[in-house]
């Protein structure tokens, strides 16, 4: 079930600030507020899922590929094709998933450590 009052829905609804780097129809990219690498963006798509399988499962396929799109779209922005990033997507309790509205964690502007 989806929060209506979690953080990214606010944020989404301008009701709280954020970091803004790439907006579209489909989707918002902004910094994460305590960053875990010298880069960390988080892209949202802008309909209101709680994790990865609810976004594939609820959301019509054109904005699905749009999301996608504007993640490789950032990637470029950012410029850390050639000198790599890592993109990850926690999902409930034993993802460690904190914010209820899906999205994708890019990690990049040095070496990402090992997973754990
Ligand atoms: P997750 O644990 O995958 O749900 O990640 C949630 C992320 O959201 C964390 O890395 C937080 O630092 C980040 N975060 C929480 N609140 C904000 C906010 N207001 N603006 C930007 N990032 C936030």
């Amino acid at each position: 079930m989806y929060d209506n009052n979690n953080i990214f829905a606010k944020i989404l609804r301008n009701e709280i600030p954020c970091n803004k780097v790439y907006e579209d129809e489909h989707s918002l990219f902004f910094k994460d507020i305590k960053p875990q690498a010298k880069i960390h963006i988080l892209g949202i798509p802008k309909s209101p899922c709680v994790d990865f399988a609810d976004f594939i499962n609820k959301t019509d396929k054109k904005a699905i590929s749009s999301f996608f799109e504007s993640l490789e779209k950032v990637i470029e922005m950012l410029n850390i094709k050639e000198t790599g990033y890592r993109i990850i997507s926690n999902s409930g309790e034993n993802g460690g998933q904190e914010v209820p509205h899906f999205h994708f964690h890019i990690l990049a502007g040095e070496k990402i450590g090992s997973l754990r």
